[in-house]
């Protein structure tokens, strides 16, 4: 049987995060991106999400590369993770690498693994493939779509894309690179679905100078600026509207620190010394020549805008006078979150803009009518949209119906299913399963929908646990129960039902003499559950211990 081409999405088709694909010929695997998605709010407890990537495991041997689009988390996220299971060469530009090894050094891994850089215009062998990376406007720079020859024919995968011709760093997405794949045939485009639910063009990062510019002008002490460590062409725009208004900026929190470090080194962040302070310099200016870089626009605990919003900061609290921005889009699920933050801030005396308010943040991905340019450009034979929740994959496959694509040359699926190109068909297969492998602290994918259930609950009511002395021989309880809970009721407060929830115990533990302790338990805990229904209302988690003498 004749080798086939196939592309698995294994994430990032039917929600917005965790991005990677294989692409496959014959014995042959290369995957496109390992990204991580940030827990909605459901997934308690959750610190990231991964990929499950358990269908790659028997084709270990096969796989010649991960090929890296761009340095933003839902596509390098997932990385110290895969790579900790199959060591496999990995391709990505010069800052995205920067950007990764980062990663690798903190999990000791960075020694183990084989990287490789490659830039747009290069053209690199893995096994039958041929890659061309090529260069696109996306909000972090050295971001790239891949060209990839195979012996099918040529697929496109976009990666994150916008058309903006005034990009901070100068550098327009490679239409004459679109072009020359156009001449030579595109069989399949994959393409960025983010946005594609948004009509027009998505504004050009040069539109924020104007709306950072005023806001530097009329911000009557200090100005807090909040976004994603990885948004470095954010960073940029602040650090030249700063530069222009003879003010100082400091960097906080660690990963942008750290991000901004390798940035700088790496020649993608202009950031002149005299300008840069720490945070303990920016104590002794006026509050007026100061701009703080920080973590922490989506809300995150842990990030540096919750600190100041909670005054937990070591160093840095919120004054008088402060102004902060929010510059970036709230991811769902985290608005919550975000609007706790603002209030707050707010609370503290803080002026603060955001999203609706104020024009501080413009997307990095492609709307409509960018979507339609690259899909014209391309006039590929098969079109599958990729990243984004389901809805905005139908809408991407309806843009490119409206553009004369035919309906059967369309592939709208979510994560798992197999997509398989043979003699101009396209075959879409039988769903392979998969679920979201949760992170949380240093448990990977042992967390699961029934441990996530045992969460729900306990957060809803807390939880009621009897410990019991029983004697078997008589069937009897010895001495008082003892009554354990958490987030039910204030234990201190509620002696009465307490104790007489103690008394249902010791009856509930009342048995025909020789009965074992398990079979008590059960009892002891649908009784207890049943009184504390009836009493409350509430359903708390009940357990019990049932201690044999
Ligand atoms: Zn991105
Ligand atoms: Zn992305």
């Amino acid at each position: 049987m004749a080798a086939k081409l196939r592309i698995m999405p294994l994430g990032g088709l039917g929600e917005v995060g965790k991005n990677m694909m294989s692409i496959e010929y014959g014995r042959n695997v290369l995957v496109v991106d390992a990204g991580i998605m940030f827990p909605e709010s459901d997934m308690l407890g959750v610190d990231y999400v991964l990929p499950d990537w358990g269908y790659l495991r028997d084709k270990k041997d096969l796989m010649r590369a991960v090929l890296i689009t761009h340095g933003h988390q839902d596509h390098i996220g997932a990385l110290s993770h895969f790579l900790g299971e199959f060591n496999v060469p990995v391709y990505a530009t010069r800052l995205t690498r920067g950007l990764i090894e980062v990663q690798l050094e903190q999990k000791n891994l960075l020694a183990g693994t084989t990287l490789h850089t490659y830039a747009s215009d290069d053209v690199v062998n893995i096994g039958p493939f041929t890659v061309e990376p090529y260069h696109v406007c996306h909000s972090i720079p050295d971001t790239v779509g891949l060209g990839i020859t195979t012996p099918g024919g040529l697929i496109v995968h976009s990666g994150d894309f916008k058309f903006d011709h005034t990009p901070v760093d100068g550098q327009p997405t490679d239409h004459a690179k679109l072009a020359e794949f156009s001449n030579r045939g595109v069989l399949v485009l994959l393409s960025d679905s983010t946005n594609a639910d948004q009509p027009g063009h998505t504004p050009s990062e040069t539109v924020l100078d104007d709306a950072f510019h005023q806001i530097m002008r009329e911000a009557p002490g200090r100005l807090i600026i909040a976004t994603f460590s990885s948004l470095i062409s954010r960073i940029q725009q602040v650090v030249d509207v700063t530069a222009r208004h003879k003010r100082k900026i400091a960097i906080a929190g660690r990963s942008m620190v750290e991000n901004t470090r390798m940035a700088r080194q790496l020649g993608y962040l202009d950031i002149p010394e005299e300008i840069l302070v720490s945070l303990d310099e920016i104590q002794n200016l006026p509050a007026r020549q100061v701009v703080i870089m920080a973590t922490g626009a989506q809300g995150e605990p842990m990030a540096v805008l919750n600190r100041l919003a909670t005054d937990q900061h070591p160093v840095l609290g919120i004054q008088d006078g402060d102004t902060v921005v929010l510059s970036s889009h709230t991811i769902p699920g985290n608005e919550e979150m975000t609007h706790a933050v603002i209030n707050r801030l707010f609370q503290r005396g803080a002026d603060v803009y955001y999203g609706p308010l104020a024009q501080v943040h413009v997307s990095g991905h492609a709307s409509q009518e960018e979507q339609k340019l690259l899909i014209n450009m391309l006039r590929p034979h098969f079109f599958v949209p990729i990243h984004g929740e389901l809805r905005h994959l139908k809408q991407h496959g309806k843009i490119a119906r409206q553009l004369g694509i035919p309906d059967e040359k369309i592939a709208v699926v979510e994560n798992g299913y197999p997509l398989t190109f043979d003699d101009g068909q396209l075959e879409i297969g039988e769903r392979v399963p998969g679920h979201h492998v949760f992170v949380d602290g240093a448990l990977v994918g042992k967390v699961g929908p029934t441990v996530m259930r045992e969460r729900e609950a306990l957060g809803q009511s807390g939880f009621v646990t009897a410990v019991v002395r029983y004697e078997r021989q008589t069937g009897r309880p010895v001495g008082q129960p003892r009554i354990i809970t958490r987030g039910f009721v204030f234990a201190p407060e509620a002696g009465e039902l307490l104790s007489q929830a103690e008394d249902v115990i010791r009856a509930a533990a009342s048995v025909r003499p020789g009965n074992p302790s398990s079979e008590v338990e059960v009892q002891v805990e649908s009784a207890l559950s049943r009184f504390l229904h009836q009493e409350t209302r509430c359903r708390p988690v009940v357990t019990s211990a049932v201690i044999e003498e």
